[in-house]
């Protein structure tokens, strides 16, 4: 199973995993309608410029590149913006995969490896989220990755359609080429933030909340190297298919970092004193999310290669010479 579709493929991660596909030997084709991603990101590969709605279109391209599995990446995922604009999150993140999906079916594709989230979980019951905590999402954002879950479970039950479902925790840094990188419009994670306030892009960076919980105050995450994410996808796949079964991972690195730790590293890795300011805590953000990565571990062989240094070092060269 070489032929590979990539919606979203032009975005963060996506364009990550299509250098990856293609540096193993498949035969990536990107589709995406450019809402998002950057044409610049997927400069040498198949590109095909397309909406996931439009069920012709995607059977068209189905058809054309002889596709045998679909990676899908194409999702809004600002969790504050899902709050105000609900319907936005589940017309995109769900009506249109259910579209992708039915065409999938329609043309006899059989395996798809699917972008979750940690926010599917919610608020942690327990200190490291397994694959068997508890899934009830405390915003539309995480709403809306959970119910494709579970039309992915409805799916294979009654069409055998495989799929592997990916909860990531925070994806982060950049490849070391430096080619590519995050790129989001308005930016809101912390990393690429906290860099540019780092290249005098941005006067400060400003932290969400000082009163959490935790051992400093401020938040902790678990901050996982986009290429590491990239390699997973590649894995699970490859299991999907020698065993024809279903797979769930939760991914992450099993280690949790505060706001404050991340910045005292970007300080340190960039060597310069930027402005900090301590702000009110953001709505939606659980004190601390840290992933339990041991199933990933024993059934992928999948370990984490970037630390939390090369992470930021990686975004910091991104950072300073960005192509989009
Ligand atoms: N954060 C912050 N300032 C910012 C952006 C993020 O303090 O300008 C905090 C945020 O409250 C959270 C952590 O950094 O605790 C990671 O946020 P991000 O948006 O990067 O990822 P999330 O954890 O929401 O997926």
């Amino acid at each position: 199973m070489k032929n590979i579709l990539v919606v979203g493929g032009a975005g963060y991660i996506g364009s990550h995993t299509v250098k990856m596909l293609r540096a193993q030997g498949y035969s990536p084709v990107v589709y995406d309608n450019l809402s998002k991603g950057h044409r610049q990101a997927v400069e040498e590969v198949p590109f095909e410029e397309g909406d996931l709605g439009d069920k012709a279109r995607l059977a068209e391209v189905f058809a054309k590149h002889h596709i045998e599995a679909v990676m899908h990446f194409a999702a809004f995922i600002e969790v504050g913006e899902s709050v105000k604009e609900p319907s936005k999150y589940y017309h995109n993140n769900v009506a249109k995969v259910l579209n992708l999906l039915d065409t999938m079916k329609e043309n006899g594709i059989k395996y798809f490896v699917f972008s979750s989230t940690a926010a599917t979980f919610g608020e942690p019951v327990q200190p490291k989220i397994n694959e068997t905590h508890p899934q009830q999402p405390i915003n539309p954002y995480g709403n809306s990755k959970l119910m494709v879950e579970k039309m992915l479970e409805d799916f294979d039950q009654a069409y055998g359609l495989k799929s592997v479902a990916l909860r990531y925790f925070n994806a982060s840094g950049a490849d070391d080429s430096g080619l590519i990188g995050e790129s989001h419009s308005p930016e809101t994670h912390l990393i690429p933030l906290v860099l540019q306030a780092a290249a005098g892009k941005r006067p400060s960076i400003k932290v969400f909340g000082s009163d959490y919980p935790t051992p400093d105050g401020t938040c902790v995450r678990d901050y996982v190297h986009v290429n590491d994410l990239a390699r997973a996808h590649i894995l699970a796949l490859e299991k999907m298919e020698k065993e024809n079964k279903s797979l769930r991972y939760n991914l992450g690195s099993g280690s949790g970092f505060s706001v404050a730790e991340l910045i005292k590293e970007a300080k340190e890795i960039t060597g310069i004193d930027f402005k900090v300011e301590y702000e009110e805590r953001r709505a939606g953000d659980p004190a601390v999310l840290v992933a339990d990565p041991a199933k990933a571990q024993a059934e992928l062989g999948w370990t984490p290669q970037y630390n939390l240094k090369q992470i930021i070092a990686t975004a910091w060269n991104w950072e300073k010479n960005r192509r989009f």
